[in-house]
């Protein structure tokens, strides 16, 4: 499990990686060949050597673009394929899972909200950050201790919303991942979810478990939020916004905007 999450977590930091620079190298190469194509019609008048120069270089560009476009192919492999999901099935699914991840020596219980309602979201990418959050819990607990999940049902007020620089209002079903280790200083929890930040050593931290979890959440039209302090442990909270089923939606008001899918 440790090894299939880590090269879970890789694959998707080369995804994004590829993903993002191939994006904007295409763009750049849109660039070069509109300047070699103005570059050939100032030169049509009849200078063979450098209308074969520009033919040589606009063969590059074709094919650094052909490279871009395999690139762009592989990190959509990663995009993500949300639908109506229980979060609650969805962690009554992991606990063979988690027991594993967790070892022996912590003792996990699941506090699943009665009549949650249903989020949109993709739910392998939920799994995953459930799982590397659950890791990370592990990992803050080396003497053992105790993990709990719980989920809820959570409405977002305009005054709340305003207290949580993020957080929109509306209705959200949450995930809590809570631990009773050693927690995070303000310093270590205020770089959390950068890429690439760990405080573990070298070969057992990828400093990509919370930046995926960040990133779920956010493309998923939520948030993260993480409580945490040295000796008290940690509660990871991620909001997922509620999927309105199809007979809850409100009647479209003509003048409002259409609901939100989500
Ligand atoms: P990694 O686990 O590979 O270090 P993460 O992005 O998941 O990468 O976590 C970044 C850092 O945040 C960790 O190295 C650790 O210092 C801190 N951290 C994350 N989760 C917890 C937790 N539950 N308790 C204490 N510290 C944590």
């Amino acid at each position: 499990i440790e090894d299939a999450l880590r090269q879970a977590q890789k694959m998707e930091a080369v995804g994004q990686l590829t993903g993002g620079i191939a994006h904007d190298f295409n763009n750049m190469l849109a660039v070069v060949n509109s300047a070699l194509e103005l570059l050939g019609r100032r030169f049509a008048a009849g200078d063979d050597k450098a209308l074969h120069y520009i033919g040589m270089a606009k063969g590059g560009v074709k094919r650094a673009a052909q490279l871009t476009q395999r690139l762009l192919a592989f990190s959509r492999q990663q995009a993500l394929k949300p639908g109506a999901l229980s979060v609650n099935r969805l962690v009554g699914s992991m606990t063979d899972l988690l027991a594993h991840a967790l070892g022996g020596n912590v003792r996990y219980e699941a506090r699943l909200s009665e009549d949650l309602w249903l989020t949109w979201a993709d739910a392998n990418q939920l799994e995953n950050a459930i799982l590397n959050l659950a890791v990370n819990a592990r990992d803050a607990m080396p003497d053992g201790g105790h993990l709990r999940i719980e989920t809820a049902n959570v409405q977002v007020d305009a005054a709340k919303a305003a207290a949580n620089p993020g957080l929109a209002a509306g209705d959200y079903v949450t995930v809590a991942v809570i631990d009773d280790g050693a927690g995070m200083p303000p310093e270590v929890a205020a770089k959390a979810f950068e890429p690439f930040f760990t405080t573990k050593e070298v070969g057992r931290g990828t400093g990509l478990g919370l930046s995926q979890v960040y990133g779920f959440a956010r493309q998923s039209g939520g948030l993260v939020r993480i409580d945490s302090a040295p000796g008290a442990g940690t509660a990871v909270r991620i909001y997922l916004p509620r999927h309105a089923a199809q007979a809850e939606l409100p009647a479209p008001s003509p003048a409002g905007p259409a609901p939100r899918r989500a």
